[in-house]
């Protein structure tokens, strides 16, 4: 058997921010590590390297992301919008506003491979939970898929 410490549980927010799988929250659910690596960013493998969970477990099942995705642009956009106002502040008589929406529109541009990589990980974190038995039970075997459709979002 293997250290105690190893058998720790990672803590949630850590996990999701390192796109750690929601079951075991040690295996990558992407394939490469580099989200800037455009060609190959959603690249995931079909099951977690580590604990064998499912990541598309069913038809269609990343599509729910956009809620997720709009979410994070939402909270991307309110916390440059404070950070803005506390620094540079804003104003209705100058174009500080304007300027504020073409640096924030940038931002949201630039960070987005990383928000798309959250926004699926957010997204199954919802739907599996961490389970402390993963070393010796299976993943679950999810019922509602198609080989034909796979990987069609
Ligand atoms: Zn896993």
């Amino acid at each position: 058997m293997c250290a105690a410490s190893d058998n720790h549980r990672p803590g949630l927010a850590w996990s999701v921010l390192r796109t750690k799988c929601p079951r075991c929250r040690r295996g990558d659910m992407f394939t490469y590590r580099n989200p800037y690596d455009l060609k190959r960013v959603m690249k995931m493998p079909e099951t977690c390297p580590v604990c064998g969970q499912p990541f598309e477990i069913e038809v269609g099942f990343y599509y729910g992301t956009g809620f997720v995705s709009y979410a994070l642009a939402v909270a991307v956009s309110v916390a440059s919008f404070i950070a803005w106002k506390v620094t540079l502040g804003m104003s209705l008589q100058d174009n500080r506003l304007f300027w504020w929406l073409g640096v924030n529109a940038i931002l949201l541009l630039v960070l987005q491979p990383v928000l798309m990589r959250l926004s699926r990980v957010i997204w199954i974190y919802f739907f599996v939970y961490y389970d402390p038995e993963w070393r010796e039970a299976p993943a679950g075997v999810p019922e509602r898929t198609n080989e034909e459709l796979k990987n069609d979002w």
